[in-house]
């Protein structure tokens, strides 16, 4: 697959800035030691299910020194609908007991000391050095990953690969939001299932060789909907078919019940 040129990744962000000029993280968050929380929790869960558990949870410590008040146990029981959410309890408790200890209550602005602390890689740490301190880092989770690898962007077998060919392809004024633009694309237009390519306005740029057409979402909602009345039998055999609304399937045929 041959690689964006120079004036096709700068065309790529330019549209990506045309149609979100401010993009931002869909994690709620107060100040940096919030965001470094959500980001932390977000681990392997949504951004959806983080935020049902941050607003009570920042109301009751939103800084490190109080977080450490509130304690493992009721840290756990606060965010307990999170995947591994003892894991994560602990490591917040601990992080912001070295917070309070080695930088004052703050969160430090540099990538060693933030990847130090635990729970923290270094996906969190660029997050965090993006977000709350404008630097122009790229985060790669799983969206990103996808969204660099299936355009052809930027290739890469891990996700440090995949960061070191985004900074290298992504234009210097478009590195700040690069993060962002790459995660919502891939979130609501570039899915991992049934990418809406007739909708992507990075279509033509895109190296990807399996996009979808305008037919084909239609006829996969048919299929869910059709499997989802027990037609699978059918589909089978004619896969463009699907029954009318309150038909069954009976000796080979549709009929009413
Ligand atoms: S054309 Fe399709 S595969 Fe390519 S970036 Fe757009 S949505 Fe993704």
């Amino acid at each position: 697959m041959a690689g964006f040129s120079d004036s096709e990744a700068r065309e790529f962000y330019r549209r990506m800035a045309a149609a979100r000029p401010e993009p931002a993280t869909e994690l709620g968050y107060r100040n940096p030691f919030t965001l470094l929380v959500a980001v932390v929790l977000s681990a392997q869960a949504t951004d959806v299910g983080v935020n049902k558990v941050t607003p009570a949870l920042f109301a009751l410590a939103d800084t490190p020194a109080k977080m450490l008040a509130l304690g493992e146990e009721r840290l756990s029981s606060l965010i307990r609908t999170i995947g591994l959410y003892r894991t994560k309890a602990k490591n917040l408790i601990a992080l912001s007991r070295i917070l309070v200890e080695q930088y004052g209550g703050e969160v430090p602005r540099r990538r060693e000391a933030l990847e130090a602390l635990p729970g923290v890689g270094r996906k969190t740490a660029n997050i965090v050095l993006n977000e709350a301190f404008g630097e122009p880092t790229i985060a790669v989770d799983t969206h990103v990953f996808r969204v660099a690898n299936r355009t052809g962007l930027a290739p890469g077998k891990t996700p440090r690969a995949v960061e070191q060919a985004l900074l290298a392809v992504t234009p210097p004024e478009y590195r700040r939001h690069a993060h962002h633009w790459l995660v919502l694309h891939g979130r609501y237009v570039c899915t991992a299932k049934n990418p809406r390519c007739p909708q992507c306005i990075v279509a033509d740029l895109c190296r990807y060789e399996a996009k979808t057409t305008a037919a084909e979402p239609l006829a996969a909602r048919r299929r869910r909907a059709a499997r989802a009345r027990g037609a699978s039998a059918l589909l089978a055999e004619r896969p463009d078919e699907t029954p009318a609304a309150g038909l069954t399937r009976r000796r080979g045929r549709w009929s009413r019940p």
